[in-house]
């Protein structure tokens, strides 16, 4: 049975500042917030757009996040 080493290479992640993850977070959150409220709220309790094509599009992500539909 023979053992071969195995170098392993010196990886060091940098820091990222608080400072510049900080819009990037408030971006994301934002898309988040507007994707979670047209799948949750719109054209359920209530409606931005007309018609119901937005729910239709997310119907299966509303039942799979178990918000009430139908
Ligand atoms: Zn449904």
């Amino acid at each position: 049975m023979s053992q071969t080493a195995v170098a392993i290479p010196d990886v060091e992640i940098p820091p990222i500042p608080v400072a510049e993850l900080a819009p990037w977070a408030g971006f994301v959150f934002l898309i988040a917030a507007i994707v979670l409220f047209f799948i949750s709220a719109d054209q359920g309790a209530v409606s931005i757009p007309s018609g119901n094509a937005i729910h239709e599009w997310v119907h299966d992500g509303r039942h799979l996040l178990g918000f009430p539909c139908h």
